[in-house]
């Protein structure tokens, strides 16, 4: 998970206020809503439930350890996956498989008619395969790269699944658990991205992602990213001078785009992060490449920027060709990243229920957050979407010194658990919550 801005536009007023020990919850709740939640609270299996994530707890946080030590590098997550798969089945999702960019996926059916909810954490870390990743247990703390991100979220589903399996409860909608690829950098969101091209009729859909439960992500930052390819004849510095440069190109373009405005709000940002090309010093370079990064939290500021940028660079490419009366340098724009951009609104049912089960559990939260997480995906698509953490306190994420302090942990399955059965609903107990979508 990437932590942006916390505020949004549209989600400010409910940033910020929360005083201290305040767990009233965080969103005013639909008077329907809560009653089906307290439905689902107060039914003595849920109860039970609740109870035995709390009893496991010692043992989830033994699963996270052992899944962190199977390293997930970025485009590399099939050890892990097929662990995982293993995992999903020996707690009772008998139907668990494997897709075809290697997501693991498990239906865990309703009563057939219902809404269909995907609950997913991801499988990816940022680390390469040449982080040793040993989990080091120092003053209370576990240490090791990608415990929290995202083991943390995998070990809770299991915990979740197999607590609910022992419960015997049948919910009305069906719930889709997911252990997803690629939600990091150039992952570029992939896994995601093929769950909802793949499954039909997904109504809502939660990330579990990350520790520290002090946030709701209900709103999803976008990102476009490309490399701006130049080109050109190249040639020898003295004996073709003359010719025009594919540097020089770039080096035009770069002075353009870094004087482009972007608003504040909504936020949108760009960087040229990296550059390259050319062959030595003494030559004419025939090739200059730079990466830039896009990112706004408004499709539309996006958009726009994005072309500001692609016009700054055909008219550098221009004016490197007008000074040598040339046509020979071109620029081409390769899309190597692609994010995009979505919100769910605070009146959701998924925003609803989610503050209400922090209330509940007592934890406090400090607001509705914007961020970018595997959420996006169903987010631009209009489909509601939360991405909330698995709990526990924890730090340095994307780090080689990434740790993980279960403390109070627990809570972060127990929320899972109060989330999905009042969305999914309980049979002869409660409605769900979750709208179907036409
Ligand atoms: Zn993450």
């Amino acid at each position: 998970m990437r932590l942006l801005a916390i505020c949004g536009l549209i989600i400010m007023q409910w940033c910020g206020t929360a005083l201290a020990q305040d767990t009233r919850p965080l969103v005013p709740a639909d008077d329907a809503i809560v009653s089906q939640f307290d439905a689902v609270f107060t039914d003595p299996r849920v109860q039970d439930a609740l109870e035995r994530i709390l009893q496991r707890e010692a043992r989830t946080i033994e699963e996270q350890l052992a899944i962190t030590e199977i390293p997930a590098p970025p485009f590399m997550e099939q050890r892990r996956a097929e662990d995982y798969l293993q995992r999903m089945r020996a707690y009772g999702l008998d139907d668990a498989y494997i897709d075809s960019i290697g997501n693991v996926v498990a239906l865990r059916s309703g009563t057939g008619d219902g809404p269909t909810l995907l609950i997913t954490a991801h499988l990816d870390t940022v680390f390469p395969e040449t982080v040793d990743t040993t989990v080091v247990l120092r003053d209370g703390r576990y240490y090791a790269p990608g415990i929290g991100d995202d083991t943390r979220g995998l070990a809770v589903l299991l915990s979740v699944i197999e607590v609910l399996n022992q419960s015997g409860i049948e919910t009305v909608g069906d719930i889709i658990f997911g252990a997803n690829v690629g939600e990091e950098g150039r992952g570029d969101l992939r896994g995601v991205k093929a769950l909802f091209r793949d499954l039909d009729d997904v109504d809502g859909f939660i990330s579990v992602d990350g520790v520290r439960l002090n946030r709701i992500t209900a709103g999803g930052t976008g990102s476009r990213r490309f490399e701006f390819i130049f080109r050109g004849p190249g040639g020898h510095s003295f004996g073709a001078f003359g010719l025009p440069s594919a540097i020089h190109a770039m080096g035009r373009a770069i002075a353009h785009i870094a004087e482009l405005q972007t608003p504040r709000f909504p936020k949108t940002t760009f960087t040229v992060g990296t550059v390259a090309g050319g062959t030595s010093v003494n030559s004419i370079a025939a090739d200059a490449v730079f990466a830039i990064d896009m990112r706004s939290n408004s499709a539309d500021s996006l958009a726009l920027f994005e072309q500001s940028a692609k016009e700054a660079a055909l008219r550098a490419v221009e004016e490197e060709n007008a000074r040598w009366d040339s046509d020979a340098i071109s620029v081409e724009f390769a899309l190597i990243g692609d994010r995009p951009v979505g919100s769910t609104s605070v009146d959701s049912p998924v925003v609803q229920v989610a503050s209400l089960a922090y209330a509940e559990l007592g934890v406090e939260i400090s607001g509705v957050g914007i961020s970018s997480t595997d959420s996006n995906v169903p987010m631009s698509l209009g489909i509601p979407a939360i991405t909330i953490s698995g709990g526990g306190d924890g730090g340095g994420a994307h780090s080689p010194d990434e740790w993980f302090e279960p403390v109070d942990s627990h809570l972060g399955p127990q929320a899972v658990l109060l989330n999905i059965l009042t969305l999914a609903g309980i049979a002869g107990v409660s409605e769900p919550t979750l709208l179907e979508r036409d």
